[in-house]
């Protein structure tokens, strides 16, 4: 094998493809009818966007972006996450003359260059949702709503979303010197990373996969001791419109989220499926980001859900079920007259999968094929497929105008006239 795909990048071929787009089909839907519309921003950023809003001292920042110097050395980073692409648009279209609240929702590729483990890539997709404009908690709650009714489409029935919240600005201050005091006394048992973070920033200390560090912060003061008044107000509401929603959450107090923007609410929802912190999706409220990359001062709220994770634990394939039809000549004689009978049926209704067999070798191979496909529902169909429907084409079908349908599941067979596949309408 001369060429490889590029290590922790992975090819997505059907019926994986497939189902990569149902999953993204759903999200569509059921954004669309919060009332979102898709938002595609570039892959390639000015790589200062991400450091003045994921954060220099994040671990996205300082060591996990694809960045490199274009032909005339300007600093490009490929996206490592979509938040920060979005609101640089919006921004850049004139944010501030938009009316509000502005809903979007995309799905694309990020980049960051991390250890390839399960559910761990370098190239990965995320879909999120980004509602700005309104500060109030009815916000957070929408969108969590949302989230729940995209989530229950793909068939998780038990899941609950982590809730805390976090303190901005002064309380931001006095957190991280608390956590610092904490910690420093112990700083001799930290690893490299966790010491600069705790130089550095002690709060992304929170994000830390290390056992001993993570043993250090049990008993470290936590978030909600910090959070002023408005803060807590709005934490308490958006509990109680959770509750009334039936929305279950449950509260973890150093709940923190890897990126600096975050404030007020962050949340995210971990899956038994993944290592134990291992995410599936994060998400939260970024009150001063959009002021901070030069728009108006403008509250948000955001997520985003790791696509590939989300489909490496869903409980179902997200495919819709929906059946096939498989036309087979009875040899190459027959192979122009199946190409009619396909397009008869495809007119028909426009609907339709039509399977045709274009080897021209036979019933014989033909029905073993379409045996397959129904078995394995591992065909390149945007579906799983719930019936397969053989159409087998011999020369006194050809000369007679008839069809003999055969549908493999229940093997109940019939005969009907090509002409009762009449031009559907429209078309
Ligand atoms: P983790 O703690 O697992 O590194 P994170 O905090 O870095 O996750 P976020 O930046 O909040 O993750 O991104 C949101 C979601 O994107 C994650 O919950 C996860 O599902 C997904 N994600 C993040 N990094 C990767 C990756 N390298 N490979 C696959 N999915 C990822
Ligand atoms: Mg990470």
């Amino acid at each position: 094998m001369k060429y490889r795909a590029v290590k922790g990048t992975r090819d997505l071929l059907p019926p994986e493809s497939e189902r990569f787009a149902a999953a993204e089909g759903i999200a569509r839907e059921v954004f669309s009818s919060y009332g979102y519309g898709e938002v595609r921003t570039p892959v390639l950023e000015a790589t200062e966007l991400f450091a003045r809003s994921v954060g220099e001292t994040t671990d996205i920042v300082h060591k996990e972006m694809y960045t490199f110097p274009d032909r005339k050395g300007r600093s490009l980073t490929m996206r490592p996450e979509n938040t920060a692409g979005v609101v640089r648009a919006l921004i850049e279209k004139g944010l501030q003359d938009m009316p509000r609240p502005i809903r979007l929702w995309y799905c694309g590729e990020q980049f960051r260059y991390e250890q390839p483990q399960k559910g761990r890539y370098r190239e990965f997709r995320q879909i999120g949702a980004e509602l700005l404009g309104i500060p109030g908690p009815e916000a957070d709650a929408e969108l969590l709503l949302m989230l729940f009714d995209f989530l229950r489409r793909l068939g998780f029935a038990d899941l609950s979303v982590t809730l805390n919240c976090v303190p901005s600005r002064d309380g931001r201050q006095r957190f991280a010197e608390a956590v610092r005091a904490h910690v420093s006394p112990q700083a001799d048992r930290l690893g490299t990373d966790d010491r600069r973070r705790l130089e550095e920033n002690p709060l992304r200390l929170f994000d830390s996969k290390d056992a001993q560090t993570r043993g250090i912060l049990e008993g470290a003061p936590t978030s909600p001791e910090f959070l002023d008044d408005s803060a807590r107000a709005h934490y308490e509401r958006l509990k109680q419109l959770l509750s009334i929603m039936k929305i279950p959450f449950t509260e973890n107090p150093s709940l923190v989220r890897g990126l600096d923007y975050y404030t007020v609410t962050v949340f995210e929802v971990v899956s038994r499926g993944l290592g134990a912190q291992d995410a599936v999706l994060g998400g939260g409220r970024y009150d001063n980001l959009i002021g901070d990359l030069g728009g108006p001062d403008m509250p948000a709220i955001g997520f985003a859900i790791g696509e590939d994770r989300l489909l490496d634990v869903a409980p179902a394939d997200p495919r819709p079920l929906r059946e096939v039809f498989f036309v087979v000549p009875f040899s190459k004689e027959q192979l122009a007259y199946a190409l009619e009978v396909a397009r008869r049926i495809r007119r028909h209704d426009p609907a339709a999968v039509v399977d045709t067999d274009l080897s021209g070798r036979g019933f014989k191979k033909g029905f073993a094929r379409a045996a397959q496909v129904l078995e394995d529902s591992s065909g390149p169909y945007p579906f799983r497929v719930s019936e397969v429907r053989v159409i087998s084409l011999g020369p006194e079908e050809e000369a007679r105008g008839t069809l003999k349908i055969k549908a493999l599941s229940t093997r109940v067979e019939e005969s009907v006239n090509l002409s009762s596949f009449e031009r559907g309408p429209g078309r």
